[in-house]
């Protein structure tokens, strides 16, 4: 079927694909109505033809096809270099139809929504005029390259430096620490996000460096801020290739003695993959500093694969619940179930669970609700600089206080 606009270059193009007739008769009348080109394909083979020829906007998959399946297709669309939305239809239970656009996802394909059939056609045309926009990345490479010895310089040089992210109690969104986050300022004025120079940094041995540059800053802040409020914690990111050196505990311990700093205040945060890369070192890390009071946090739990079990059996205090987690609480209908699943077995082994990356008010009350405690993200506050911090601490405890 092809509506055949007259405004056919302009137009959006949806690509239904199902082996019943009626459901393409269906789908394809309401796309036409929101207003998009429609056409339709019975098969796999079909509907890679017609993805090769043009470009859709959208396309409309039913995941049972008589001749082969959807996630066939998936292949297809990502090989294929177009972009378009994908809209999941099946008979199928929620879990399959949820699965399937999880694979999407994973593949980076954009997933506006799953439908069970018979089809809900008011869904189907309120997923239709509300297409999940591509994010906007800054792809745009610094100005300056990323080489170990520019690096290095800026280490030597002062250029690194911290911004601190509020980490908040959800009952009542007083703040309780602070995420340090590494910058990298160019002499160009440029600001480099830790993503582009962290692993240079690992790869090229300035990781150690570049870890006390930041802890001997970020001391030097905390030692301020716990005037304002003696209870502040602060975590700090240390990279895997870090947990390897046994003298770590002792020189953390050094560092905080120097500024007066309670080894309670502080978070080292490590990522799964971190921990497992040399488990019995870094275990034996790990367990040296919370000897010395220091808390270890598992940062972005549930993007490594590690055994859970034996990163359970490590002394951990806190444990960061992923920000793709967190997103995926708005329309995975799962994600709600792992989150409540993470929650639980946390509160058995006693540790605290944070929720990163939290932007809306709708992600923190499902969080509320399924009793997590403490929250981060750009719905609270930014990374910002130390004063910027300090002020919003200050306002904090006024509040507290009235
Ligand atoms: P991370 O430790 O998981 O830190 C959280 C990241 O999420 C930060 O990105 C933060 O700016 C961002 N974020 C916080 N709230 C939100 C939100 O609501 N929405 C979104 N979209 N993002 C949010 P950032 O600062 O770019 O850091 C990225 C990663 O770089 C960190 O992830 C950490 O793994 C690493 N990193 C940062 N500073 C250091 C450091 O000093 N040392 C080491 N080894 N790694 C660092
Ligand atoms: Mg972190
Ligand atoms: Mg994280």
């Amino acid at each position: 079927m092809d509506t055949g606009d007259a405004g056919r270059q302009t137009q959006r193009r949806v690509l239904v694909v199902d082996d019943e007739r009626v459901q393409r008769l269906i789908v394809g009348g309401i796309a036409a109505r929101a207003g998009f080109a429609v056409d339709d394909a019975e098969s796999v083979q079909q509907a890679r033809g017609l993805i090769a020829d043009q470009q859709f906007n959208v396309v409309v998959l039913d995941l049972s096809l008589r001749e082969g399946d959807g996630i066939e297709l998936l292949r297809v669309l990502y090989e294929s270099g177009s972009d378009p939305v994908l809209i999941f239809m099946s008979g199928f239970d929620e879990r399959v139809r949820e699965a399937a656009a999880r694979l999407a996802s994973a593949l980076g394909l954009r997933v506006a929504g799953t439908l069970a059939k018979p089809i809900d056609r008011n869904r189907l045309m309120a997923m239709l005029g509300d297409l999940p926009q591509r994010e906007v990345r800054s792809t745009a490479a610094p100005a300056a390259p990323v080489t170990p010895q520019a690096l290095e310089a800026a280490i030597e040089s002062g250029d690194l430096f911290c911004l601190y992210q509020p980490k908040l109690r959800l009952a009542d969104r007083r703040i309780i620490g602070m995420e340090v986050l590494a910058r990298w300022r160019t002499k160009a004025g440029e600001i480099i996000p830790p993503n582009l120079f962290i692993p240079v940094a690992e790869e090229h041995g300035l990781i150690d460096k570049l870890t006390w540059c930041i802890l001997e800053q970020a001391a030097a802040a905390l030692e301020a801020m716990l005037w304002i409020n003696p209870e502040l914690t602060m975590a700090v990111n240390f990279s895997p290739s870090s947990l390897i050196d046994l003298d770590i505990p002792a020189q953390i311990v050094a560092l905080l003695e120097r500024y007066a700093i309670p080894a309670e205040a502080v978070v080292v945060e490590v990522t799964e993959s971190a921990v497992m890369a040399e488990f019995v070192t870094a275990a034996e890390i790990l367990t040296r500093l919370r000897i010395r009071g220091v808390k270890v946090s598992i940062d972005d739990f549930g993007t490594g694969h590690s055994s859970l079990l034996s990163l359970l059996r490590l002394p951990f205090s806190e444990l960061k619940i992923d920000q793709s987690f967190v997103r995926g609480l708005r329309h995975d209908p799962e994600m709600p179930k792992l989150v409540r699943a993470v929650l639980r077995m946390c509160q058995e082994l006693g540790l605290t669970v944070v929720a990163e990356g939290v932007e809306t008010e709708e992600i923190a009350n499902i969080l509320q609700e399924l009793g997590c405690t403490v929250v981060q993200g750009y719905l609270f506050g930014r990374p910002m600089s130390a004063a910027d911090f300090s002020a919003r601490l200050r306002e904090d405890q006024q509040r507290a206080a009235a």
